[in-house]
């Protein structure tokens, strides 16, 4: 399909959620941090170049990259968290651009948390949606959902695109501050405008 929704919002406003949703009502997903997991899995795509740029010990013995070995790496050495995005975020892309491409579905939500900041999934997108619901909420889930503290999560936050910013991008805004109910009834009400769009109703 090449009606493709981007589709991001901050830690914990409930992304998963809502693309579960659109899954359920026949929409096709391609999600990008999925996808960063698949590339760097034991046997996946980007490891050959990775294990070239960063040494055979930024895998694990099974031969997935060793998340805690490359945030080590990242810290001692600034440069190198962008040598390891210059090697994935290009492989995303085309992943994602070709998953996009192939899918059947009348349209395609195209998760990516860092929207935002990056420009060229933007112009991907026919349509962009933000799930948005307030920082409070944001805290309360992430703390109950990943077990960590308040202040780690407020860390999260401060290192993401502000609220602001993405819905200053937003074409339709998915508000998450109530019951699960209202928001697969917004989902459903945004399914319906995505096919008519997509040219399918
Ligand atoms: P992340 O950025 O961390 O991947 P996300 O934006 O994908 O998060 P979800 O995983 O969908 O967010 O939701 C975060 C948590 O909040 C989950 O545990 C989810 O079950 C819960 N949650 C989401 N929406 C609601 C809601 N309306 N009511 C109650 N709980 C919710």
């Amino acid at each position: 399909s090449d009606f493709v929704v981007g589709l991001t919002g901050g830690i914990g406003s409930g992304k998963s959620t809502v693309a579960d949703a659109f899954v359920e009502l026949g929409a096709a997903l391609v999600d990008t941090d999925a996808i960063a997991h698949e590339l760097t899995a034991a046997g996946g795509a980007a490891m050959p170049a990775l294990i070239a740029a960063f040494g055979p010990a930024i895998a694990d013995p099974s031969g997935a990259l060793d998340r805690a070995a490359m945030r080590r790496l990242a810290f001692a050495d600034p440069g190198a968290r962008q040598r390891l995005e210059g090697i994935l975020h290009p492989m995303i892309r085309q992943l994602s651009d070709a998953r996009c491409r192939a899918a059947s579905a009348p349209y395609v939500i195209l998760a990516v948390p860092l929207l935002v900041e990056s420009g060229s999934y933007r112009e991907r997108c026919r349509r962009i949606l933000v799930v948005d619901c307030p920082e409070s909420l944001q805290i309360e889930r992430v703390m109950a959902r990943n077990g960590i503290s308040e202040a780690e999560v407020r860390a999260i936050l401060a290192a993401q695109a502000s609220r602001e910013a993405r819905l200053a991008i937003a074409d339709d805004v998915l508000v998450n501050d109530g019951e699960r109910t209202i928001l697969y009834r917004a989902v459903a009400a945004l399914h319906a405008e995505y096919l008519h769009l997509a040219g399918r109703t």
